[in-house]
This record gives structure tokens, sequence and C-alpha cells, in this order.
């Protein structure tokens, strides 16, 4: 293990100058961090999202014009702007070309190539920051070393190919330079950029994290660590000092936004503890996702998805059938579908869907070419805006009075779905979206409260 440390920062923490300059201190104060991932300025993504999906003129015009002057604000706080200035500009052609695209044919992989720009102009006005404060910054693109497959809008890198170039391109570069890179973005075999799902900084930083063999992965995002469950559901959360990789990771896999769900992978495969915490205040500690923790609760937080589809298939074939769900499956894996709860009766199927999941391109997965195919088999019933509520814990399945404890106080809800029992380490609930935060704040309150 080497003594780096690979510092990510998320997109309110490069939101604009000030943020940009707390986020500054934070690297400065740990000599250790030798690399830094960044995302977008808050905002950024989604407004370069919204381009791709092709925009009228006017809207064009007005999107970019807001990207602009949130790239701006932060230009005409730093003293020798010029050059930068001039990248910016380019990369502002860059996007009203891309766009302009966009509103005449829309590809996921132009999709990525427009929301790259994002991650690529706030690296460029970081390093800018570092080197107004004398600081050796290095700008690093890492699509050159970030080689994922050609999914565009939810790309997974090749981490062989990763370490290897990073051996080569990026290790040698630690010795002088702070270095700053992008997060979320990769390119593929051909070189076209790709980018790793919403969210997906976090996600890189562990990657290049595994790749450097580092000691520790830093996120500093809006909140002070991981609690209990969200505490803009619910503000009486509590945060969690230190926490286990897998409950960590299952609260990610769940919608706990802190994390990409991807990102404690490439941490345990080499054992990297991952520290969360606020870039706006680091006095206020954080949370550390580790291998060891002592003595992890019955309980141990509230995870929730929202926009999930239920499918329910239906057919007497079913009954006392060999090789039907193998056949559902096969559908769904050739759609690029992955399921999450299950449930089956003798002639009933019910799966949920991420059809959204975290691609960068908001398009539904469920489409009518899949619907059509499953209905050749059987009798299919969807139904959309669910959430899925995670209780997340330890020994979950082994333990007496869990169901009370949960069902209990949930009586005035319709709960649609319930998976119990395949993992110890959750019990989830699959419920109406508009109830969805009214079940978390009382599972939360009888829970953790
Ligand atoms: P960043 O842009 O830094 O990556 P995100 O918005 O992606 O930040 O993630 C941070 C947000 O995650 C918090 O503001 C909080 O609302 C949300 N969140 C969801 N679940 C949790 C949780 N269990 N603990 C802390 N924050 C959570
Ligand atoms: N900027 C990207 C997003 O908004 C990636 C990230 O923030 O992690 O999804
Ligand atoms: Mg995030």
């Amino acid at each position: 293990m080497s003594n780096i440390v690979v510092a990510k920062f998320g997109g309110t923490s490069v939101a604009d100058s000030a943020a940009m300059n707390n986020s500054a201190n934070v690297v400065l104060s740990n000599p250790e961090v030798k690399v830094v991932v960044l995302s977008a300025s808050a905002g950024v993504t989604n407004l370069l999202v919204a381009l791709a999906e092709g925009c009228n003129p006017d809207l064009r015009t007005e999107k970019i014009e807001q990207i602009r002057h949130i790239q701006y604000q932060i230009l005409n706080t730093l003293p020798d702007s010029e050059v930068v200035r001039e990248e910016i500009d380019r990369m502002l052609e860059n996007i009203t070309t891309l766009s302009e695209a966009a509103s005449l044919a829309t590809s996921a992989a132009l999709t990525d190539e427009l929301v790259s720009h994002g991650e690529l102009m706030s690296t460029l006005l970081f390093v800018e920051l570092l080197r107004s404060r004398n600081v050796n910054a290095e700008w690093f693109d890492v699509r050159n070393i970030m080689k994922t497959n050609d999914r565009f809008g939810k790309a997974e890198p090749d981490v062989q190919t990763l370490c290897a170039l990073s051996e080569q391109h990026l290790q040698p570069r630690l010795a002088n330079a702070l270095v700053i890179t992008q997060g979320f973005i990769g390119s593929e075999s051909r070189g076209r950029t790709t980018t790793l799902g919403r969210g997906g900084s976090d996600y890189t930083a562990a990657l290049l994290g595994e790749a450097l063999n580092a000691k520790r992965v830093d996120i500093w995002t809006d909140v002070p660590g991981i609690y209990t469950t969200d505490p803009r559901v619910v503000p009486n959360a509590k945060r969690i000092d230190e926490i286990g990789f897998e409950e960590a990771a299952e609260m990610a896999t769940f919608g706990a936004k802190i994390l990409h769900p991807a990102t404690l992978i490439p941490a345990v495969r080499r054992d990297i503890p991952v520290f969360v915490g606020s870039s706006k205040d680091v006095s206020a500690g954080g949370t550390l996702v580790c291998n060891k923790t002592s003595q992890p609760p019955l309980f141990r937080a509230l995870a929730l998805r929202r926009k999930q589809t239920l499918l329910t298939l239906h057919s007497l074939n079913m009954l006392h059938a060999r090789g039907f769900l193998a056949e559902i499956f096969n559908i769904l894996a050739s759609h690029n579908i992955s399921v999450d709860l299950i449930t089956t009766s003798e002639v009933s199927i019910a799966l949920t869907l991420d059809t959204a999941g975290s691609s960068t391109c908001g398009t539904s997965l469920l489409t009518s070419a899949l619907l059509t195919e499953l209905s050749a088999l059987c009798r299919v019933e969807v139904e959309e805006n669910l959430a899925l509520v995670a209780l997340i814990g330890n020994e979950l399945a082994k333990a007496r009075g869990v169901g009370k404890e949960v069902f209990g106080v949930l009586e005035p809800f319709n709960i649609r779905m319930i998976s119990y029992g395949a993992s110890s380490h959750n019990l989830c609930l699959l419920v109406p979206g508009e109830d969805a935060e009214h079940v978390v704040k009382t599972l939360h309150h009888n829970l953790f409260e």
C-alpha cells in the first residue's frame, strides 16, 4: 500500500468560488492527497443532460448561458484567468456545437461527449485556482487511463487496463505535482468519451484509489458523513461514525445517493478505507467505511430509491414448468435490464426494475420492444411510480422480532411487495412513490430515534 490519498469533491464542493476555495483548503491540509477527482460544478451536468436531450434554439441558448454564468462566476475570481478563459470559451463553443447536433438527432455517444464538458471545465478552473495559491497543480485528462466498454451512459471500466495505464501515465506525475482530474468520464476503445452513470465521480475516485493502491479514498460532499438515512428526508437522522463495506455497499445499492452504487467495489477489492465528510466543515468529522467495525448493530440505516417499476408476469405455463424463469431473465438481460427484487408464486412472478437506472442518458429501459417480447410469453402488468425502501442491517434474517418492529408501524401504508431473507443485510419494501418519504420517516422514528 502507498501513502497516497485520493480525494474526490462532488458538485456542491466545486459549485462556486467559495466552495472551490474550501475544497482547496481541504486538499492542502493533507500532504498525502496526491490525486484530486472532481465532479462538474453543481447544476452543470443537469443542464448538459437537458441539452443532450435536444432543445429548441431559445432554450438551448438559455441553458448554455446558465452554464457560462456558473463557470464565469468562478473564473472571474481568478487573478490570471486569460488562458483558462480561452479554454472555457472553447469548451462552451464545443457545447454549443454538440447541442445543435443533439437537437437534430440524439444519441447516447453524443450525450456522453456533451456531458463530459462539465468535469472538464470544473477541473480546469480548480487547477487555475490552486496555481493562484502557488500550488504546483497539474490537469490530467482521466480519459487517457479510464478505459471503458462502449455502453454509453453507464460504461464499465476495464480495471486491468486502468491499472496498467495509471502506472504508466498517472503514477509518475505524482512525485512532482498535485494531479487534478475528472470523475465520471472515461473513453472506449475507439477513443470516444463515455460516462460511468450519474454520480459516477465517487466510482472514479475509488477506481483510481485501487489503481494507485491508495491508503484511503476521501469523498468530500455536502454532508459530514453517512447518516442513518438521508438527512434531507429525516432531519433527525444520525451520523454513522464507522460502517463496514458490506453495509455501506447495500446502502449505496439501495439508493443512498451519498455514494454511487459501485464505489465500494474497488475499495473492497484492495481493502481501501473510504472516508466521507463535508468539504464545508471538516471539523464536523465524517464516516469511515472500512473492513472491520466493532459490533455492527441489527438496524443500521434506511435507504430510499424512487422511480421503481413493478412488472408482474402471469402465465399458466409456469405451473410445474421448467425454464420459464430462465426465458424471462434472458429477455431482460438482452435488453440490458437488471432485476432488483423478485417474488414468485405458482403462476406469476413479480419483479422490480430500476428502469431509469443511473444512466446518464435518462431514457427509460422499459421499452415497447421489451414489453412485446415478454407479452409473447405471458400476461404482463406494469406498475410505475413505486419506491423501494430498504432497511439495511446485520443478521436481519436471523434475528427475532424484526417483522414486528418493521411492519407494526407500517399499518397505514400499502406495502406492494416485500423481499426478506435472501440477504441478512437488508429487508426491502416496495411502496407507492407518494408514500415513500412518510414510510421512511415512520420507520426511522421507530427504529433509530
Ligand atoms: P455530491 O455532489 O457531493 O456527490 P450527492 O448529492 O451526490 O453529493 O450526495 C450527497 C447527498 O446524499 C446528501 O446531500 C444527502 O441528501 C444524500 N443522502 C442520501 N442518503 C444519505 C445518507 N444515508 N447519508 C447522508 N447523505 C445521504
Ligand atoms: N457530474 C456527474 C453527475 O452529476 C457525476 C458526479 O457528480 O458524480 O452525475
Ligand atoms: Mg454524488
